[in-house]
């Protein structure tokens, strides 16, 4: 019974024109439509045409999407499967499923077998771990012995997506097999634009045009799907207020609960929780707002949703490389929350152990996958999921590199904020009041005289400094008696001064239009310089780790 079920078949109604902001890959994918729809004007020149493309790219950006626009274009069937059903099944009966899949499509060619969540059985078998899973890899082999039987009159094309390309087993790119690979990554602004104007078809705009460049400016980050969320919750949000048009506050709302959950009207608060959470999200965003590279709150709000109690919306930028500079800037803020409460109040509370959460992540990014501590160096930490076999001194010292900068970017955050308590007032007082701010009310309410104080303008891994042989200690103002009810009117709580100077970075980054340089130098070592592309330049870190280990 199991195995009749096997694959769905549609002819779907999609087409190019409904899929936006990835123009390359529709691109590369019309020459596949081309050949469904003419295979005689390729074989007769002998060319033969890839029966394998893989879609490679974050969740919801269209990969399904573009794979259905593939058959619609050419009108020809759509056979589909998802990688997950296969797991967990009864011994044999995914090969069966999959003998089955192809047989079905040969017979139906020209089509599309479309096979999504690919890595759930072509998982690289390294990274799988111990003893594997045979049912799996029975199902994989299935699918490479019916691609390898195709023969160049088989007009049935293989597109498989995954968002783990890098986890994939090595057998499954070779050639013949899925040997033409699509990025389908985030849309970036005009992209953005493009993916809204698709979908605001049929849902009526006050102001379609200013609203839609407004909302993809500041939708940094989000896929196609969030997207087509965020327009869909507006609507829903007009039509409860009974509005004839969707208008820019619909927008945010769409925005807001797409991205976090629905307002919880019913949570209480008490006054002074209330208090905490308007002191803390008024931190983050007087952070964003000193941080010179970092994207400046939209709109805070200290109205509950979904899982946070409140919310700063960052109008996210389109950023492909991250400096150093910018990554102290991302922890500076997300520890700003705690900070705030920390100088208000003199503790800190549960509400902000998600940014901590966050600060952690983002160091242990900067330590692990960019190589940009020095002192722990250019190491590979991880390879396809799996750690690498690291020394015990490596791992002891990994972790008091993060450590150590999610410590300074507190440090930097009390600092900032202490040297502009009149502002954090002003924001958090405002917030109290209003319960939600907007981009043109925080710029006026932050905007009180004040000694100028950047972020500190080291860079998040100094290098030249002796090992430290202890994990630095966090300098905190003195833990003085909680006081629950801050009076706007007291004298601000002196700081610590900061303890040593951080030295400048020696591994310097520079970002050119579409390049990436690395230069290290090291007293002992060889200095090393590779100009590279962006996207590349982690991987030659890795081939040129490899290289030395040859050479010495
Ligand atoms: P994926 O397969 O990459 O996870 P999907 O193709 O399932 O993403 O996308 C989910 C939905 O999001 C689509 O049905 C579509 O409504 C919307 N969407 C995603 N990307 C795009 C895009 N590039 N253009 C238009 N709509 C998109
Ligand atoms: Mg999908
Ligand atoms: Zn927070």
């Amino acid at each position: 019974g199991r195995m009749r079920e096997s694959a769905r078949v549609e002819a779907p109604a999609v087409r190019f024109a409904d899929v936006a902001g990835c123009d390359e890959a529709v691109e590369e994918l019309a020459e596949v439509v081309t050949f469904l729809k003419d295979g005689s004007r390729f074989r007769r020149l002998g060319a033969r045409m890839p029966h394998g493309v893989i879609l490679h790219g974050p969740p919801g950006t269209g990969k399904t999407l573009l794979a259905k626009a593939v058959a619609g274009e050419a009108g020809v069937p759509f056979f589909s499967v998802s990688g997950s059903e296969f797991v967990e099944m009864y011994v044999g009966v995914g090969p069966a499923r999959m003998r089955d899949l192809f047989q079905k499509a040969k017979k139906s060619a020209p089509c599309i077998v479309f096979v999504d969540e690919i890595d759930a059985i072509g998982r690289a078998r390294s990274a799988a771990g111990m003893g594997g899973n045979d049912e799996r890899e029975s199902t994989l082999n299935q699918m490479l012995v019916a691609m390898d039987g195709f023969s160049s009159s088989d007009e049935v094309v293989v597109i498989a997506a995954t968002n783990r390309l890098d986890m994939l087993d090595k057998a499954l790119l070779r050639p013949g097999r899925f040997d033409r690979r699509v990025e389908v990554g985030l849309p970036r602004e005009e992209g953005r634009l493009a993916i809204l104007r698709v979908h605001a078809h049929g849902r009526p705009l006050a102001d379609p045009e200013a609203d839609l460049g407004r909302l993809a400016h500041v939708s940094g980050g989000c896929s196609g799907a969030d997207l087509a969320n965020i327009l869909n919750e507006a609507a829903i949000q007009a039509a409860r207020h009974d509005r004839d048009a969707i208008v820019w506050d619909d927008l945010v709302e769409g925005q807001l609960k797409a991205l976090a959950g629905p307002e919880k009207k019913a949570k209480v608060m008490s006054g002074a929780e209330r208090r905490v959470i308007a002191y803390h999200e008024a931190g983050h965003c007087l952070a964003a707002e000193l941080c010179p590279t970092h994207a400046k709150a939209s709109r805070i709000t200290i109205l509950a949703r979904g899982q946070a109690l409140g919310l700063a919306l960052y109008g996210q930028t389109d950023q492909l490389l991250l400096s150093p500079q910018h990554l102290h800037e991302r922890m500076v803020v997300g520890m700003a929350g705690r900070a705030a409460e920390q100088l208000t109040f003199g503790q800190v509370t549960s509400g902000a152990a998600n940014d901590l959460e966050q600060a952690n992540s983002i160091a242990r990014h900067a330590v692990e996958t960019l190589g940009f501590s020095p002192r722990v160096g250019q190491i590979l930490v991880r390879q396809r999921g799996a750690e690498m076999g690291l020394a015990e001194a490596t791992r002891r010292s990994i972790d008091e590199e993060v450590v150590r900068l999610v410590d300074e970017a507190y440090r930097d955050a009390l600092d900032l904020l202490a040297a502009h308590r009149p502002q954090l007032v002003a924001l958090a007082e405002a917030l109290l009041a209003r319960e939600q701010l907007e981009r043109a009310q925080i710029e006026r309410v932050t905007a009180l005289p004040s000694a100028p104080r950047q972020p500190a303008d080291h860079q998040v891994l100094p290098t030249d400094r002796p090992p430290v042989a202890e994990p630095v200690p966090v300098l905190l103002p003195a833990p003085s008696a909680p006081r629950p009810e801050w009076a706007p009117d007291e004298e601000p709580e002196p700081v610590p001064a900061r303890r040593g100077r951080l030295r400048r970075l020696p591994a310097t980054v520079t970002a050119a239009a579409g390049s990436v340089r690395i230069r290290r130098p090291r007293a002992r070592r060889p200095q090393v310089t590779f100009v590279t592309d962006a996207v590349g330049a982690f991987r030659d870190i890795r081939a040129a780790r490899r290289g030395r280990r040859l050479a010495g």
